[in-house]
């Protein structure tokens, strides 16, 4: 019997063979073809499953959102082949017949995963941010995936900032993505004289002492801050976990971010919230996808 996971990021896919303990193993990873994405998703998929010990039973799979956990479609924003919807799950069944698959959002699978062996292993309930091209998330409480109607709860990067002002790719306008997503502040920074390109040299520069560099991460770490400490207030959680590679911007990121949570989280319940860096990394969203498949009790 062999259990597999299955990451569906924005540029390339993930599997591995999930051990006992829910621990992926033997990873692999392809770079999402821009035409054809089954044929390379199945491709990997049967590539793993040799590396297993008998026939699949359970594949958990983790997406870039949205999904939609009920119809097992997912329509995720940056692969334009699927972004009007793809019957992911119906394909993965087709694939090892007679197998359970589960599917979740990543946010909440990279949240579980920092809940269960990460940095919320001292904690049953938590908030995942995950910093990069975009903003995403996800709920664990009680230890558990909180998945919401449709396995979207988390979607944090789609609250409202006060910095706020431009179309988001979602289609709203203001929303905390379009500030604090590493495109976002290196665009902010771009606008006022700044001459790089990525998040990497934006964090580079603020350590160097660029001011407009510093500044652009001020104001990503506040409007980040604001919004950690309301989603805190909303659900109840004392831990956040951020992650993602526009989290490893340097204190210049960091510290505005724990002044601006601090600032706002006054309520008796989450005065004592911390925010700390994620500790999984990029297996983070993988590793969620394998307890799921090792079907850890992960969901409420
Ligand atoms: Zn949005």
């Amino acid at each position: 019997m062999t259990a597999l996971a299955l990451d569906v990021g924005g540029t390339k896919l993930a599997a591995a063979v999930v051990a006992d303990d829910g621990t992926p193993v033997e990873a692999r990873s392809v770079p999402i073809p821009s035409r054809e994405a089954w044929g390379a998703c199945a491709g990997l998929l049967r590539q793993v499953a040799e590396i297993g010990a008998g026939p699949v039973t359970a594949v958990g799979i983790a997406s870039a959102g949205p999904v939609d956990t009920v119809a097992g479609t997912i329509c995720p924003i940056n692969i334009p082949e699927w972004s009007a919807g793809f019957p992911l799950v119906e394909a993965v069944h087709s694939l090892f017949p007679g197998s359970r698959v589960d599917l979740v959002l990543d946010g909440a699978a990279a949240a579980l995963a920092e809940q269960r062996v990460g940095a919320g292993r001292d904690v049953a309930d938590l908030l995942g941010v995950v910093l990069g091209t975009g903003i995403g998330g996800g709920l664990v409480l009680g230890g558990r995936i909180v998945s919401g109607r449709t396995g979207n709860a988390g979607h944090i990067g789609h609250i409202v900032s006060p910095y706020g002002t431009t179309v988001c790719a979602c289609g709203g306008v203001g929303c905390v993505e379009t500030v604090a997503s590493g495109p976002s502040a290196v665009r902010w920074a771009r606008a006022h004289g700044w001459q790089g390109h990525d998040g990497a040299a934006l964090g580079a520069d603020a350590e160097a002492g660029v001011g407009v560099a510093a500044a652009a991460l001020e104001r990503a770490g506040t409007a980040l801050g604001q919004v950690i400490a309301s989603a805190a207030a909303l659900t109840d959680v004392t831990r956040v976990v951020v992650g993602g590679g526009f989290a490893q911007s340097g204190a210049h990121l960091w510290r505005p971010m724990l002044a601006a949570a601090a600032r706002h989280a006054r309520l008796r319940f989450v005065r004592d919230l911390r925010i700390v860096p994620a500790e999984l990394g990029a297996l983070g969203t993988l590793t969620g996808a394998s307890i799921v498949a090792a079907g850890h009790d992960w969901i409420n």
